[in-house]
């Protein structure tokens, strides 16, 4: 079959490579879409923590049910892929964070991924049905589930005002789903604003450029002085420092959602300032299986985010679904095959 392949930092090609054999009890999948991540694009450049060459990108799959090796699954089933592989039986996998298992394996990262013409999936508990649903669309069950790992930690609800930094999928995703989850306002603060240029009017109430006292003024107007509840960082491109502290209201969340930049990482935190105020840090990594099915039920709701895919391409195009995910001038890169 043909697959992206990553042979090391900087090399990604399109390649023959030997077709995947249905596994014991597990399935063989016919991959229908494969979306590109800001980490597909962070793993090109500089390789990543859970990254081994050479190893086929891709962990925002839906796929067709080829061939089963289990009754529960029908061949031509469509179904969205948890990116996981635990082991299901250790105390973080029994407590419904399985993505926290010691054990985990990350398709994409350490196992073949779905920028591919087909895969093997040894374990069908990771396998989502999404029915009739369009399967580009349901690529965004794993980004999108992402996000509802992180805003339940940090308990997003009714009334909530809420600064996102970075405007690209997962700032916009993060926004579509505080409104859902009854949040009053929506700040963004954005470097490229044309990348705003597919985002529909109305998901963010006020849009900021990083620079100066902007961010610091927006957020002063946008909650009558009080500060933001919840600051959710969606770009590696912002020191997590005092400055943006400064920014929560008394009382607020922040998500260490973007993977910080190594230099970035050990930062002074001023815990007297979170002792008086009340402040909460969380992070979150990925997401659970649990997660994932949430977010196919969410997108399966009807919710159109048809909008965020601004470069679709087919598989041989890879490198430039890469580039246009890099660009940082459109939104989402899509693969389709
Ligand atoms: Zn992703
Ligand atoms: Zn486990």
């Amino acid at each position: 079959m043909k697959a992206a392949l990553m042979r090391s930092p900087g090399v990604l090609d399109v390649d023959e490579v030997h077709d995947p054999v249905l596994p014991k009890g597990g399935v063989l999948l016919k991959v229908l879409a494969c979306a590109v991540c800001g980490t597909d694009i962070k793993m090109l450049e500089a390789g990543h923590r859970d990254l081994t060459y050479p190893r086929i990108p891709g962990h925002e799959v839906t796929a067709e049910v080829l061939e089963t090796d289990i009754s529960m699954m029908r061949i031509g089933d469509r179904v969205q892929v948890w990116p996981g592989e635990s082991c299901g039986t250790c105390a973080q996998c029994r407590s419904g964070n399985d993505h926290l298992c010691p054990h985990v394996k990350i398709m994409g990262f350490n196992t073949d991924g779905g920028m591919a013409e087909m895969m093997a999936v040894v374990d069908p508990s990771r396998l989502v049905p999404i029915g009739n649903a369009d399967p580009m669309m349901l690529t965004l069950a794993e980004p999108l589930a992402c996000c509802i790992n992180a805003q339940g930690k940090l308990r997003v609800g009714e009334g909530d005002s809420v600064l996102i930094l970075g405007g690209g999928p997962m700032g916009c995703l993060n926004a579509f789903l505080a409104r859902r989850r009854g949040a009053e306002s929506v700040m963004l603060s954005e470097p490229v604003l044309e990348r705003l240029h597919h985002v529909p009017n109305g998901l963010f109430d006020r849009i900021s450029q990083p620079k100066g006292d902007e961010i610091a003024e927006m957020v002063k107007r946008g909650t009558h002085g009080r500060g933001a509840d919840v600051i959710i960082p969606c770009t590696p491109n912002i020191r997590l420092d005092s400055n943006v502290f400064g920014l929560l209201a008394p009382g607020g969340r922040l998500c260490v959602f973007s993977g910080p930049r190594r230099e970035d990482s050990p930062l002074p935190i001023d815990v007297r300032d979170m002792h008086y105020r009340e402040l909460t840090v969380v992070g979150s990594y990925g997401h659970a299986s649990r997660h994932g099915r949430d977010a196919v039920k969410l997108l399966r709701e009807g919710s159109d985010l048809s909008w965020i895919f601004t470069g679709r391409y087919g598989l041989e195009d890879v490198r430039q679904a890469f580039g246009h995910a890099s660009g940082r001038t459109g939104q989402k890169a899509v693969i389709t095959l």
